[in-house]
This record gives C-alpha cells, structure tokens and sequence, in this order.
C-alpha cells in the first residue's frame, strides 16, 4: 500500500477536526467533515464499496469476509474530532526519529518540553520515532491515530487475502470529545454485533470499565421576605443551599479519591433568596455505590432543610450512564479474544477502569458491547501530546490478531 500508519497519522492531523460543545449542531463543527470525505475516498480506494458519510459526518464501511465460517461482525471505531481544550488549527507535527532518550524540546515553542521526569513512559521509546507537535497545537493522536491504526490494520487485510476474517465494519464518529459522538450512530446500519473502540493510550491497556454517573439536581423554595422586617421569617434559600455543599463529605470528592472510588461532585449551584438549584454529579463503579451517594446526599439534604421548617426542597435523580462492564460480562469471548490478540502480538495486557464515560460505554448500552483498545497515545488535549510509530504499529498488528482470533474461534 502507498501508506503506514506514520503517513496515514501525518496526513490527519493537519486536518483541522476540533469539535465545540456551544454548537448544538451535529456535527458541531462541519470541518470534521473534511477529515470523512478523505477517509471515505481512502475507504473506496481499498475496495470497501459502502463506503460513505451520513448527514451528521460518520463514516461506515464494510470489509467483506472472506472465510466460510459463521464469524461474529466485528467494528472497529475511532472518533474524527479533537478535544476543544486546546487549538487543533495549524498542526504542525514534528517526527523525532530514533529517540535516543532525554528531553523532547518542541520546535515552535521553547517552553515546551516534553520531560523525561513528568512523561515516564518515554523510557520505554529507545529507538523508536516519536510524533509530536511543534508545541503550538495539540496533536491530535486522540484518536486520529486510532483512524490511522484502523485504516492500515484494513489495508493490511486486504492486501494479505490468505488471513481469514469475518465481515469487519468501520465506524468514524464526529463529537466525541463533548459527549455527543454516539449520539448520531445508527446502529441497525451498523449492522455489527460487538465492537472495539480504539481510541486507548498506552499500549497493552484496555479498558473494560467506565464509570456509572448520575445527575442530581436540588432545587430549594425559602422563605423572602424584606430584610428589615424579616426577623424569625426569612430563609434564605443561599444559605440552604451553601449548608448543603459545607456539608458534603470531604473524602468522597473527585480531588480526594482514584482508582475504584467514586465521589459527589456539585457542579453548579444558582442561588437568589426565595429560591436556589444546585446540580451535582454522582459517579461510582457499581449501581450499589451511586445509590448510596444519592442517599447520602439527599440525607445531608433533608437534614439542612430540618433547620428551615418554611422551606421546601425538591431532590431529582436522572441517569447519566452506566459502567460497561455490566454489558460486557454478558458476552466474556468480547474482552477474551481481545486478551489473546493482545499476547499474540507480544504485550501484558492490563485492563484498566476509566474514570470517566466514553463512546464505548455509551454504544455498549445502545446494543453494542465495546471495550476500548490502545492507540499508543500520551498526553491527550495537550500541546505535549505525543505518541510512537513502533507503539501504533503494535496497535495494528492488535487489530489484525484480533480478527484472527474471532475467525479461528468461530
Ligand atoms: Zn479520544
């Protein structure tokens, strides 16, 4: 094939694709969809003939199997969008070939660096060629390099027609980055029964679990009254409010937990006398684990409003998400095949839990059970984002295994 996986990364993150969560519109920003209209022509050009971009920028594609076997339909799935937090506009990547260890100084901007001291992993990297910016932008890695991974794992079944596979159907989503990426997917056409999203950062880590999230919401009616005539009758709903948030348990909070634990984070409170509403996020591993931080909160709740016999409150739960792994453990040959490809191509795996939601653990609730696979990336969202050819290699040859595997096991 003309390209690998280096010259596929280059030629997408000169693309500008960042994403914008003030734009209701989907896709946010239509210049993700100029990344798609290359990648469906590059999709043509290996042959997958359904190629094509819906209206809100996803790309579908289709390998067709070329085994006999009753193989499951596998996706594999990346995001097109970068991060908001950082400018995505006139990326200048920078190859540092055959790293020989040290600091990386970024060429646009001497304050940037990429130390040694705060990016461990680059101990790891002797030898290889590693792609940063210039320091001026972000990268884009996340997950551009999973597109780049994809599309050469693709490239490199076509061009090899003696490993045998199933049907293999490719998904590009745009807006992942602000949430929305799965919003749009149709699934029916999808047409595919488990899926990957490669969309991970150190190779070797996959990731099985996310968080379960709630919202809450408090809104609280007090008592207004004039201020100088108001002894023994005002309540005063910012004082409800703030006693509520004074109360809540400093050891269950997102600066003071990690790994496994979950926490009560209020994020939002508007407040006048007469009335207040405070929005929080609930985030636990485990159903049982958001329901007692619910209880907990709506117990601190009803206990502050003891002190304001006037008042009213009213306490709302509304499911966010839902930790994949309670998908995922329904059909075990997902993450087992997945851990096989993994050895074969000469890692540990290690499964990790991400502290967050993602479009893996959305699609995995909507009927497609998908854990997250390494791309090699470090550092997302930042100008100091950086990531190896020999690493994103090993996320191509993971891709290839792992078709391998679906189809010998079938
Ligand atoms: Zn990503």
């Amino acid at each position: 094939m003309p390209y690998n996986v280096l010259d596929r990364l280059l030629n997408y993150v000169v693309i500008d694709t960042q994403s914008d969560p003030a734009s209701s519109a989907q896709p946010s920003t239509e210049k993700q969809k100029d990344l798609a209209r290359i990648l469906v022509e590059e999709l043509l050009v290996l042959g997958l003939e359904d190629a094509h971009m819906d209206e809100h920028g996803n790309v579908y594609a289709t390998l067709p199997a070329n085994t006999q076997k009753n193989v499951p339909v596998i996706c594999f799935c990346s995001h097109m969008d970068t991060a908001p937090d950082f400018t995505g506009t006139n990326v200048k990547p920078n190859v540092v070939r055959n790293y020989q260890g040290g600091d990386i100084r970024l060429p646009g901007d001497s304050s940037r660096i990429i130390r040694i001291s705060e990016h461990p992993d680059l101990a790891d990297q002797i030898g290889h060629d590693i792609v940063t910016t210039d320091g001026t932008t972000l990268l884009g890695a996340d997950d551009k390099a999973g597109i780049a991974e994809i599309m050469t794992a693709i490239a490199t079944l076509v061009t090899n027609p003696d490993i045998s596979h199933g049907v293999i159907k490719i998904l590009f989503t745009t807006d992942e980055e602000i949430g929305r990426g799965a919003d749009k997917v149709d699934l029916q056409k999808l047409g595919a029964d488990f899926g990957y999203t490669m969309d991970g950062g150190r190779i070797g880590e996959i990731d099985d679990e996310t968080f379960s999230a709630d919202g809450v919401t408090i809104d609280i009616t007090g008592v207004a009254q004039h201020p100088g005539t108001s002894k023994g009758v005002m309540e005063n709903a910012i004082k409800i409010a703030s006693d509520i948030v004074a109360r809540l348990p400093g050891d269950l909070a997102p600066e003071t937990t990690e790994g496994r634990e979950g926490f009560i984070h209020p994020v939002g409170v508007s407040a006048s006398m007469d009335a207040a509403h405070l929005e929080f996020i609930i985030r636990d591993f485990v159903d049982e684990g958001l329901a007692e931080k619910e209880t907990l909160l709506r117990s601190i709740a009803e206990e502050v409003m003891t002190g304001y016999p006037g008042s009213t409150m009213r306490f709302t739960v509304s499911e966010q998400y839902r930790n994949m792994k309670q998908v995922l453990d329904r059909h075990p040959e997902i993450m087992d095949n997945l851990l096989e490809a993994v050895r074969r191509v000469g890692l540990e795996p290690v499964t990790s839990s991400i502290r967050g939601g993602t479009d893996g653990s959305r699609l995995s609730f909507m009927g497609l059970p998908c854990p997250n696979i390494y791309t090699g990336g470090h550092s997302y969202h930042s100008p100091l984002e950086w990531i190896s050819v020999q690493d994103m290699q090993k996320s191509v040859d993971t891709i290839v295994e792992l078709v391998k595997v679906w189809e010998e096991r079938a």
